[in-house]
């Protein structure tokens, strides 16, 4: 049964989603299991969200982290969405997570307390409601990783075991993550009230959406097509930031799409160790609409089927609410390509914009492509002021561009130093590499050993501090031109 826990770990909760209209949740508890176990905690984001860490390891808490009882405050709820998967549009919604309730820091800041894998909820369909251990890992290790690289993303506060096998393929440990989130309000939470609400139901929501991530434009006399705005730069600025770390989200479909502008939902994600504009990861993606390359433009058709939820909000009249989405939905591509732009600059030291850096930026990134250099790497390589150690040296073709661009560096005012500099904060020089993460979680799934796993979070903690214990993870796998395959996160 379902208790009130009294511990002091400092839960504060609010439940401002709660108080949205009915049509945009269902209450519902999670699903008690067996014997929680607690594997992993995340102090640091714990004392962060007002927590206390030591309470959190008490067994109290791991029955709040495996949704066994319900902390203080809390009012627990599966969110109501739909989406465009893979291009067809379908009702989904919260199927194996609940929402506990916003949790309240020390400075007043709000921030979901979602419980992922906990149990069968009227969105389920066919499913279980459950996870398995090995991809709530890999979520922790990557959301965090994205954390540490300055990208906008949900984060992790701990993973528990539930002692229950669930069945997929094959029998798999069960667990549940805790997920801790700016909000879960999605592109497709806003289809699921375009198809199936009322206007006003479209506006409460885009209301609470203002309130809660834009509250600066509150008093905008075009507020809704502001929110547009804010919501497609975010998504330009993010999407820049995942191009510039070699990230390939593998399912941006528009229930993985959050308002808010963090990076969610991370099923068959993973990074690209050589650069290929191709490179797809995900068993599920067959046809490679969620390819390295097309991720901006995915964003731009995303954003496209958000502005489409926003046009009874935009004009009484429909043709003349088209026609002014239309018009501000065509300033993405610049407002990404410009965030592109100055974030490559900055890999590559460059402090002021000149005509030919994009030419200069291109040249580059052709070469890779053409000799399957390692993204990551070759940037670390410039950083350090090592060419030799990019597969290119010796290659005229590269030879000339390196002092092509050395001598942009030179002609710049800033020194060099302070191109370096820019470099080192714009390059990491770790990155969760494939073959590392599979390391870690094969030593947590299969040996219960959680070291592996904790020492790769750590190290990707501070991507950019380029010490010596980076240099191990910056190998890579011998067989790093085998395609590497992700599968769903389920
Ligand atoms: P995802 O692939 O995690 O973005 O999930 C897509 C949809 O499938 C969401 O509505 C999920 O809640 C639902 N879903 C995924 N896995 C399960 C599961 N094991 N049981 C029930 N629903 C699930
Ligand atoms: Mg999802």
């Amino acid at each position: 049964m379902i208790n009130q826990n009294s511990s002091n770990a400092g839960w504060n909760f609010d439940n401002s989603y709660a108080r949205l209209p009915k049509l945009f949740y269902n209450k519902q508890n999670p699903v008690p299991v067996d014997s929680p176990r607690l594997v992993v905690l995340n102090e640091k984001l714990a004392a962060s969200l007002g927590l206390d860490a030591q309470s959190l390891k008490e067994e109290e808490s791991i029955h709040v982290f495996s949704g066994n009882r319900l902390p203080e405050g809390a009012a627990p709820l599966a969110q109501a969405y739909a989406g465009h998967q893979f291009g067809h549009f379908t009702m989904l919604g919260d199927g194996r997570a609940v929402l506990l309730g916003e949790q309240i820091d020390h400075g007043g800041n709000r921030f979901d307390i979602q419980l992922k894998g906990s149990g069968r909820t009227p969105f389920s369909r066919g499913g279980d409601g459950r996870a398995a251990l090995g991809p709530m890992l890999r979520e922790y290790i990557i959301s965090e990783a994205m954390y540490g690289l300055g990208i906008p993303t949900t984060r992790s506060l701990a993973v528990v075991t539930t002692g229950e096998k669930i069945l997929r393929e094959t029998e798999l440990p069960g667990a549940i993550l805790t997920r801790v989130a700016a909000s879960h309000i999605r592109v497709g939470t806003f289809q699921y009230a375009a198809a199936w609400g009322k206007d006003e139901e479209i506006k409460a929501l885009a209301d609470y959406t203002i309130k809660r991530h834009y509250p600066d434009i509150e008093i905008d006399d075009d507020r809704y097509l502001t929110l547009l705005r804010e919501v497609m730069k975010k998504q330009a600025e993010l999407i820049a930031k995942w191009m510039l770390t070699g990230f390939i989200h593998g399912v941006m479909n528009t229930d993985n799409m959050a308002i808010s502008g963090e990076t969610i939902d991370y099923g068959p994600c993973a990074f690209m160790d050589t650069y290929d504009p191709a490179t797809v990861f995900s068993s599920i993606d067959r046809e490679g609409r969620y390819a390295y390359s097309n991720q901006p433009i995915i964003a731009g058709w995303n954003l496209a089927r958000f502005a489409e939820t926003l046009l009874p909000l935009l004009a009484r009249d429909e043709e003349k609410a088209v026609e002014i989405a239309q018009e501000e939905l065509s300033s993405y591509m610049d407002m990404y390509r410009a965030h592109w732009l100055s974030g490559m600059r900055a890999k590559l030291g460059i402090l002021n914009a000149e005509q030919e850096d994009q030419a200069l930026i291109e040249k580059l990134l052709d070469m890779m492509q053409k000799h399957r250099a390692d993204f990551t790497n070759t940037f670390r390589a410039l950083t350090l002021d090592k060419p030799e150690d990019t597969v290119m040296k010796g290659i005229k073709a590269f030879d000339d561009w390196y002092s092509i661009w050395k001598s942009r560096l030179k002609r710049q005012e800033g020194t060099l130093e302070e191109a370096q500099q820019l470099m080192r904060h714009s390059n990491p020089s770790v990155i969760p590499r494939n073959h590392r993460v599979e390391e870690a979680l094969k030593a947590a799934v299969e040996e219960n050993d959680f070291s592996v796993m904790e020492r790769l979070v750590n190290v990707l903690s501070k991507p950019f501090a380029y010490t010596s214990e980076h240099e191990e993870y910056c190998t890579l796998p011998e067989s790093s031109n085998i395609p590497y395959r992700t599968f769903c996160g389920t």
